[in-house]
């Protein structure tokens, strides 16, 4: 899952040195750690906005916010709906269990009938 930061309204990636990214407030570069995606980490660019950038980052903060209260309520949703499905197998699984159970008795029964 691909998740959207927010920190990319407030900073842009440097063309030319690709381990960095500029702020879009006050155009000094920040480090990302490293010229690999894979690598980047958007902790220097946080603090840089916690900082020094005290509205942008309440303005960040918050939409990162809204997104996970939408990620909660998706996960929610499927969590409920996982359950349900769940619930109709074991029921399922349940009668099929107490069918087994009973099954030697109703022969037994079948056997001494009249
Ligand atoms: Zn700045």
């Amino acid at each position: 899952m691909s998740q959207k930061n927010y920190i990319w309204d407030f900073f842009e990636k440097s063309t030319s040195d690709l381990s960095k990214a500029k702020c879009n407030k006050c155009h000094k570069l920040y480090s990302l750690g490293s010229s690999e995606p894979k690598r980047q980490t958007i902790h220097g660019l946080k603090l840089h906005l916690s900082k020094f950038h005290g509205e942008e980052n309440r303005q960040y903060l918050k939409r990162q916010e809204k997104d996970a209260e939408k990620e909660e309520q998706k996960l929610e949703a499927k969590l409920k709906r996982r359950n349900q499905k769940f619930q109709s197998q074991q029921a399922v699984l349940i009668a099929a269990v107490v069918a087994n159970l009973y099954k030697p008795q109703f022969s037994k029964w079948n056997k001494q009938g009249p």
